[in-house]
């Protein structure tokens, strides 16, 4: 395990977009990380070790002490088994798998091996979320409803793997909102969902559920790919304090019209300390509660399918 104060050697697979917008820069100067090498068959990073596969990465450098695997979820299972094995702590981005039971496993793996796993889940980190879980925990909730609407085209062009079984389709934002969601409101059931799926996709391109929680709180989700124009990630309750919107993907709070919390994004660099900590804590972070509910609107939604998407 790092000493306290050593910083993490750390090990980048599956170089990409959320790589390249996102860890980069948020490892960029944080003292709590040495960026030593990457694994990728395509992607490079300039100025450290590039290697085109995590086991050649294994092998090569023996005094990586964590990696963080950033390919797609359907890739993830067997990258972070070769890592657990060789005994290094795992950044797994979301969603952490393409299954509830392979992550499981993972789990499991990791405390045989003495190792920090870490489901990531940055959406959770957004600037309003904790302070949106604190506003509702003071509250009786009357309903609520999760609106997630972009447009494919523009956030992920050319990804292929998203559109395959397994990438999850509009659920890849959609779990952001269930990370939240998950975060802030009881812990919630579906009872109903429908899935539209292109006639040309294994994947949907939207996705109508319905939640309840034990004290029968009804939670709606809208999740849609086809949203031109402005895009809406955003989460309303009705409370006995007022309404309540979470905006922007958990940047902006507002209550009755009123700005309770705004602040720029620091998703990533949250999620780095939070790794840090589980690391030199000797302890995990894994929970699956957003991407169990995914496997439950497969499990339990009608599907419909829809005109052929073209990218
Ligand atoms: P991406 O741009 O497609 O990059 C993923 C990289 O993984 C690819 O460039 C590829 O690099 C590598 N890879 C390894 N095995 C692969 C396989 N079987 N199929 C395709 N690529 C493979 O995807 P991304 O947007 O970075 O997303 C990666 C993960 O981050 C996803 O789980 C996504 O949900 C999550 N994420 C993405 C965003 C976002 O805004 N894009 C935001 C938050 C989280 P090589 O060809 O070099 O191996």
């Amino acid at each position: 395990m790092p000493s306290t104060s050593n910083p993490i050697a750390l090990g980048i697979v599956g170089v990409g977009k959320i790589v390249r917008d996102q860890h980069l820069p948020a490892l960029a100067g944080n003292d709590n990380y040495r960026l030593i090498a990457v694994a990728s068959r395509h992607g490079k990073v300039d100025g450290i070790a590039n290697f085109p596969s995590i086991e050649a990465m294994l092998e090569a450098v023996p005094t990586l002490e964590a990696v963080s695997l950033c390919m797609p979820p359907q890739a993830r299972y067997t990258a972070a088994r070769a890592a657990l094995d060789a005994g290094k702590h795992v950044f797994l981005e979301k969603p952490p798998g393409a299954t509830v039971s392979e992550v499981e496993d993972l789990r499991r793996l990791a405390v045989t091996k003495g190792v920090s796993l870490f489901a990531s889940w940055h959406s959770r980190y957004a600037p309003a979320v904790e302070a949106a879980r604190s506003f509702l925990a003071s509250t009786q909730i009357h309903a609520a409803s999760i609106v997630w609407k972009e447009d494919v085209r523009r956030w992920h062009p050319n990804q292929d793997w998203i559109w395959q079984a397994g990438g999850l389709g509009v659920f890849d934002p959609g779990i952001n909102a269930l990370s939240i969601a998950t975060h802030i409101f009881p812990a919630m059931f579906i009872t109903g969902a429908t899935l539209e799926f292109p006639e040309n996709r294994a994947a949907p391109i939207a996705a109508a559920i319905d939640f309840r929680t034990a004290q029968d709180l009804a939670v709606s989700a809208d999740f849609d790919w086809r949203q031109t124009g402005p895009q809406s990630w955003d989460i309303f309750a009705e409370t006995d304090r007022g309404q309540m919107a979470l905006s922007g993907g958990g940047a902006k709070l507002v209550v009755d019209g009123h700005v309770v919390h705004q602040e720029n994004e620091a998703e990533y660099p949250a999620l780095y300390r939070r790794f840090a900590e589980i690391v030199r804590s000797g302890t995990s972070d894994v929970d699956l509660a957003p991407l169990q509910h995914v496997a439950d609107a497969f499990m339990l939604g009608k599907r419909r399918t829809v005109e052929a998407f073209i990218d």
